[in-house]
């Protein structure tokens, strides 16, 4: 009889401990952040060829041919939608850097893949991050420009996250720099000919390197409106700001375009800039969470604005 009443005891503790665990496990694990970092390992060791991406048996050891930049184009619409937000892709012809030879080649051709993420309340304003997702041919790209492109990722899951937006964020991952920056040639026509209005364009190449150590970032050409935002968040993260002129990556496209724009890159080259060891391994992932931050908390300020 004894032992009848004690099963049923047992039975009515381990109901409730199992109600008690469905009502406070869930809010134990809301409080839980994105792990930004192990998000970017993952990422960067898939898209640079050191783990083949999900469901196949693709090594992306490069992103140059146009099967390699088709891969990679799927996989980044894929992870788009993995961290909520949808994909869309703007495929774009350009002609070939000497005209004459589009009479006997095809024209350049390419697909950007980009996500809008609206705002929470009524504007037409634009804020646009970008990175180039291609590499160069031999290089499986892990720093040049996994890395960018990582960031960007973390950033947009982040801002999609802000219960504020006082903007709209368009989030792109560029085709083609390689090749004369072309993909975002095309999307800054694109922005352009749609007559949005664009807040201002942050692009991020190159970085993942920190052999300093020092959290070192730089910003190209950037505006005076942009810069205080900019100090204000290296301040607050203890980053070291190096400032320069002219546009060594997409930044230059939308440059030429008349946006108000910002790189952002690392302030030191890294040695293996478009050779086969810009592996994985070699990105600093302390120094990406780092500067991921950086934007975050500037295009977070913007938000508010
Ligand atoms: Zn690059």
């Amino acid at each position: 009889m004894n032992q009848v009443k004690n099963t049923n005891r047992l039975r009515f503790a381990r109901i409730v401990i199992f109600m008690l665990s469905m009502i406070f496990l869930p809010l134990l694990t809301q409080g839980q952040s994105f792990d930004i970092t192990s998000f970017q390992r993952q990422f960067i060791a898939q898209f640079a060829g050191d783990r083949p991406i999900e469901g196949t048996i693709n090594v992306l050891k490069q992103r140059s041919t146009s099967v390699e930049r088709k891969i990679a184009e799927n996989f980044l619409c894929s992870t788009l939608n993995s961290i909520g937000l949808p994909s869309n892709r703007h495929e774009y012809k350009m002609p070939n850097s000497f005209f004459l030879l589009d009479l006997f080649f095809s024209p350049m051709q390419g697909t950007n893949v980009y996500t809008i993420i609206p705002a929470t309340e009524p504007t037409e304003e634009y804020v646009v991050i970008g990175a180039h997702y291609d590499s160069e041919p031999g290089s499986p790209g892990a720093g040049d420009n996994a890395s960018g492109v990582a960031l960007t990722l973390a950033v947009a899951k982040q801002i999609s996250e802000l219960t504020v937006r006082k903007k709209k964020f368009v989030i792109v991952f560029f085709d083609q720099e390689e090749d004369d920056e072309l993909g975002s040639k095309a999307f800054a026509k694109k922005l352009k000919d749609s007559g949005m209005n664009i807040h201002s364009v942050h692009i991020t190449d190159i970085i993942g390197w920190d052999a300093n150590q020092d959290l070192g970032v730089e910003l190209q050409s950037i505006s005076s409106r942009l810069a205080p935002l900019y100090q204000q968040a290296a301040d607050d993260l203890n980053i070291p700001l190096k400032l320069s002129q002219g546009g060594s990556s997409d930044n230059k496209s939308f440059l030429n375009a008349g946006f108000e724009t910002v790189g952002v890159f690392s302030d030191e080259m890294t040695p293996h800039i478009h050779k086969p060891s810009d592996q994985c391994e070699t990105v600093d992932f302390g120094y990406l969470a780092s500067s991921t931050a950086l934007i975050f908390n500037v295009l977070k300020a913007l938000a508010q604005q």
